[in-house]
């Protein structure tokens, strides 16, 4: 039974949940039926605390109890907090910051419990586990604040996952090779940052990652409204009036994403006074022009980092509301010189990759590790044209298997590998990949050793190492993917052909094996024959074998021709043995002599 494991993205200006539901990934809707939350906190006079839109509809009437941002203050101290922070900062008697009385981890703390009753209230049941992603750029305090927040709303934090990994997650390139590269550019509200991802063991390690901090969407909202009070010479603007003013700068905004002119309307926005003026997407896109290169420039100083070139990444993604902006997706492209991947909706690629990793850690999403195998066996000719697998089909990769091979001539002095694929017996009817000659000291037939080695790697590279054991050297050959990717319907021929001609085949086999045999035998009986040595009754199965083993050999029929030759082996036998013992005695005669 697979275990719930919420997925949260706890975003600067945004959050949001989900779960694996029915094998399936999905972000959780809140009550307004909006999968975004916004990640604002109104802490009440008397405690009272509402989270997301309820406490942003609060800020016109209580702009200093609703807190915003509060993802920038998290794992940090007082002294180290930016100047303009949205609400009022203290310092705690442990030099830690505290908003209206609470630390930074109890207001994101009441965000995560927000996310932790909409997927229980989604679910119908309770839910104690999750995986929150966090910047890549943030360091242990950071990560150790995000994780105790986590545990102050009651939920046990499995993972601290890195928000770049989760957009690779959700965008499935966890399915590239390893060594595979990514560049995620995130542009939110708030910050940016561009991290670079390299799939190291089936993990994303990052390589570099730059950013800002306070480079988001928000800056470009102020830019419009400075646009706006300039050219429609609005003058002073208090407060209350600004926080109106910059939600229709952001409604523009997003209106020319869509459109290519708007008009910014705000009647009596300080109770007065009104604004309209129309605005089109060039203007923008003026206005934006400096925002975007900054981002630019950080991007080439992630590429320096990992010195890599735009050409060595596999993919560029680009998550974070604000790259919905065509201007900006374009100098993405431009820059990488690829059009970035656009497949997810940029609000929920993060909180959908924390889903994802929650599922495959709470074993709702089985990570499918394929493990390749060989679709067929490999390996060398030898002797006679004979296949010699040394590594058979259906093995799981990465594998390697070797075994030590000689000389059959006398004063040899090299020896052809040629590396086979195929389920047959003789080496012509298998596939060549390849071939290769191994040099070595000429030397009498049999004494050569040369040790033969395949390697296949995780990626199907096969990779044969000859050895010439007497000098170390080795010889290599490295063949690509042939070993693994071989097209289905010419294994499915490869194997049929094989049973089809399994008999034949080993027939073949057998009168190879056979036939070398004999050319071995043959010359040594002729030549011990002719030395006198056998005694007549001996002299004449020998040599009446001898002739049976010639007869079988013209025949061309293996069976015959096997049963030939161990007749001739055993006719052989006693003369071998007294050869030998007289080889022996006469050894020792001279050693005796020599003393
Ligand atoms: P995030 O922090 O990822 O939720 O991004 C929020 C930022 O994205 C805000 O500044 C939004 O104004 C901005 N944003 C959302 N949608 C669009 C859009 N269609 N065009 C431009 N900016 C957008």
């Amino acid at each position: 039974m697979s275990e719930l494991i919420l997925g949260i993205d706890l975003g600067t200006t945004n959050s949001a949940v989900g779960v694996v539901d029915s094998g399936f990934p999905i972000l959780l809707a809140n009550e307004d039926g909006r999968r975004i939350t916004p990640s604002a906190v109104w802490i009440g006079q008397d405690g009272t605390i509402e989270v997301g839109a309820k406490a942003l509809r609060r800020r016109a009437l209580e702009p200093n109890r609703v807190v915003t941002s509060i993802k920038r203050l998290m794992g940090r101290r007082a002294s180290e907090v930016e100047e303009n922070f949205p609400v009022a900062v203290a310092a705690g008697g442990d030099g830690l910051p505290r908003v209206l009385g609470l630390s930074p981890e109890a207001i994101s703390a009441e965000i995560l419990r927000e996310m932790k009753r909409i997927a229980e209230w989604r679910m119908g049941g309770e839910i104690t586990k999750a995986v929150i992603t966090v910047p890549a750029y943030f360091h242990d305090a950071q990560r150790a604040a995000t994780k105790r927040a986590g545990e102050l709303a009651g939920l046990e934090v499995v993972r601290i996952l890195n928000e770049p990994t989760a957009a690779a997650l959700a965008y499935g390139l966890d399915k590239l090779d390893d060594q595979a590269r990514v560049a995620v550019y995130d542009l939110g509200g708030g910050t940016f940052d561009l991290s670079i991802l390299e799939m190291q063991d089936g993990v994303f390690q990052v390589l570099a990652t730059h950013g800002d901090t306070r480079l988001g969407g928000d800056d470009l909202d102020a830019l419009i409204l400075a646009h706006v009070v300039e050219r429609a010479g609005l003058g002073e603007i208090d407060a209350t009036a600004r926080i109106r003013l910059m939600a229709e700068a952001e409604r523009v905004k997003l209106a020319l994403s869509e459109s290519e002119q708007t008009v910014f309307r705000v009647p009596f926005y300080d109770g007065s006074r009104s604004v309209e003026a129309a605005i089109t997407r060039e203007e923008l896109e003026k206005l934006a022009a400096p925002w975007i290169a900054k981002t630019l420039r950080l991007c080439r100083q992630a590429l320096a980092d990992a010195v890599l070139k735009p050409e060595d990444l596999s993919a560029v993604v680009i998550v974070g509301g604000s790259t919905r902006m065509p201007a900006v997706r374009r100098a993405v492209a431009e820059l990488f010189g690829r059009e970035p991947d656009i497949s997810q909706h940029p609000d929920e690629a993060i909180a959908l990759g924390a889903t994802i990793q929650g599922g495959v850690l709470g074993g709702a999403l089985r990570q499918v590790i394929l493990l390749d195998v060989t679709p067929l066996s490999l390996g060398i000719e030898t002797f006679g044209g004979l296949m010699n697998v040394l590594i058979p089909r259906n093995t799981t990769i990465p594998c390697k298997a070797g075994e030590m091979f000689t000389n059959a001539a006398d004063g040899q002095a090299a020896m052809r590998v040629r590396v086979l694929q195929g389920e047959r017996e003789m080496a012509k009817d298998n596939w060549e990949l390849g071939n290769f000659d191994v040099p070595f000291a000429p030397s009498p037939k049999g004494q050569a050793r040369v040790g033969v080695q395949f390697k296949i790697d995780e990626n199907g590279i096969l990779e044969a190492l000859a050895r010439d054991v007497a000098t170390g050297i080795d010889t290599v050959i490295r063949i690509e993917s042939a070993a693994v990717n071989v097209d289905d319907a010419a294994v499915e021929t490869m194997v049929s052909e094989s049973v089809e001609h399994a008999f034949s085949d080993m027939a073949e086999r057998v009168f190879t094996e056979a036939k070398m045999k004999a050319e071995e035998l043959l010359p040594a009986v002729e030549a011990v024959l002719d030395q006198g040595l056998a005694e007549d009754a001996e002299r004449e199965e020998i040599e009446s074998a001898a002739t049976a083993v010639r007869n079988a050999l013209a025949g061309g029929a293996a069976n015959p021709l096997k049963a030939a030759v161990q007749r001739l082996d055993i006719a052989t036998e006693a003369l071998a043995a007294r050869l030998v013992e007289q080889a022996m005695d006469a050894a020792l005669d001279r050693q005796l002599s020599a003393k």
